[in-house]
């Protein structure tokens, strides 16, 4: 896959800034305010009950703010998080001994959770429902189950594909929440707030040309945040206006709507080789030499989300948004 700058995974380059851009209460934690006001009241009542937290789900696309929710759920509970994900889990045993470590009501926070094998995965029922692990001893006819009682814990899982999600591990959470994109007003919070803790300047205007621009995602406004802070520096006197937001994103091919160039490929190739639509997931993914899944978690939720595409039972559309953004709107399609 081309390196994107929009990118919504987690990359080595947000490693660097993203631990000192993370909020650390649930009053720093921008936006997102049902699952905050839902959250909050769960957390008062476990701490008065003196008892761990419900397990709790939370899905939707990369770097909308799941694993600093884990990480703020810790800090208000005042409990220990330990981190781990779906893919790095390989052995039934791996995942008993991370359990068997956990002390009383420590937080497990597993990404991609989807990601967990059928095996690994059939560890976790007893474990989030009675707090205890079978394991087995010996084989063959000697073979015997014992069970081992583990200290109550709340485990909190992080999916992009809730739909991926077996049903007896969907059943065991006491919560499931769907984060949503944040809103331009939302990002120009989370900008200024992260300029201020990086010592950037950033006017009000050139915060919200970044915030229009970041895909209603965090982790990208923070990135865009970082990179046009080096051509503030570089190429300017070092304030980030709305005229420096624009040169950056422009020189970065990232457009007022947020989309980049592997975007409007997508859209374009709807429209060159399919007529607009309706495209099926996977001719679309051939066309593109990309993964379907790819298309479905990264690149389809903001297009949808922004009209620019809409599903049908009979395959992907374009809309006449998205004529009109690519600047389409009034060519024949055969001139197109
Ligand atoms: P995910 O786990 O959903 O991929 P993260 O929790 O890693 O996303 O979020 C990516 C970055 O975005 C974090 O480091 C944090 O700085 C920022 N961020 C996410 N959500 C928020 C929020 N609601 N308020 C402020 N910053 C946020």
């Amino acid at each position: 896959m081309p390196k994107r700058l929009i990118e919504t995974s987690f990359t080595e380059e947000d490693r660097k800034i993203e631990n000192s851009l993370r909020p650390q209460l649930l009053k720093d934690y921008i936006g997102q305010d049902k699952i905050k006001e839902n959250l909050k009241v769960f957390i008062d009542a476990a701490k008065k009950r003196k008892e761990p937290l419900d397990h709790a789900l939370f899905f939707g696309p990369p770097g909308l703010g799941k694993t600093t929710l884990a990480g703020i759920i810790a800090n208000e509970m005042g409990v220990n998080i330990k981190i781990t994900s779906g893919p790095a889990i390989e052995k039934p045993g791996e995942l008993a001994a991370i359990l068997n470590n956990l002390q009383e009501g420590d937080i497990l926070f597993i990404d991609e959770i989807h990601r967990l094998s059928r095996q690994v995965e059939e560890v976790l029922y007893p474990a989030m429902e009675d707090f205890a692990i079978d394991i087995m001893i010996g084989k063959g006819s000697s073979a015997k189950s014992i069970r081992l009682e583990l200290p109550p814990f709340t485990l909190i899982g992080a999916t992009t594909r809730a739909g991926l999600l077996t049903a007896p591990l969907r059943d065991r959470f006491g919560m499931i929440h769907r984060l949503e994109y944040y809103s331009v007003s939302e990002l120009q919070t989370i900008i200024i707030n992260s300029a201020d803790k990086l010592n950037v300047k950033v006017e009000t205007d050139g915060a919200n040309e970044l915030a229009r621009r970041s895909r209603g995602t965090p982790r990208l406004a923070n990135r865009m945040l970082k990179r046009v802070r080096d051509f503030a520096e570089i190429k300017f006197d070092g304030i980030i206006t709305k005229k420096v937001a624009d040169y950056a994103l422009d020189l970065m091919e990232v457009d007022r709507l947020g989309l980049d160039q592997m975007d409007r490929t997508l859209l374009t190739t709807m429209i060159e080789k399919f007529q607009g639509g309706p495209v099926g997931l996977d001719t679309l993914a051939a066309a593109l030499g990309e993964d379907s899944g790819t298309i479905e978690d990264v690149y389809e939720p903001y297009l949808l989300k922004n009209g620019l595409l809409n599903r049908t039972p009979r395959g992907r559309v374009v809309t006449e948004l998205t004529y009109h953004h690519l600047g389409l709107e009034n060519k024949p399609l055969d001139e197109v």
